[in-house]
């Protein structure tokens, strides 16, 4: 993915909770790796973002696509507050581990990849 430069686009870092849960696993050894109710979710003007596992998860020799995921909002606030920091400091999404939105099956409970 291209960085996204964020000097002059309107940014927005949130906390997102998915009430039923997520669970993250890997489709071919079938190990669900990360289970929660909350992400951190980013909009650069109109690109929408997903955080992810900073470095990726690897399993089964390939890299894997794994959102941070929380059980607490507390949590979530606490790695929404470091990227928006990381943002308004580098003026970029350099160095962040970002997926788009659409990777998250807007009404099922798991991501698999
Ligand atoms: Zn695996």
């Amino acid at each position: 993915m291209d960085d996204i430069k964020t000097g002059g686009l309107p940014t927005a870092v949130v906390s997102i909770e998915h009430a039923a849960g997520y669970a993250f696993g890997c489709k071919r050894c079938q190990k669900i790796h990360f289970t929660g109710t909350w992400v951190v979710g980013l909009t650069v003007g109109e690109h929408k973002f997903l955080v992810g596992k900073n470095p990726p998860v690897q399993c089964c020799g390939e890299e894997k696509q794994f959102l941070e995921v929380f059980d607490a909002e507390s949590e979530a606030d606490t790695l929404r507050d470091t990227i928006a920091k990381h943002l308004a400091e580098r003026g970029s999404t350099e160095g962040l581990v970002l997926y788009a939105f659409a990777i998250v099956n807007a009404t099922g409970t798991q991501a698999v990849n």
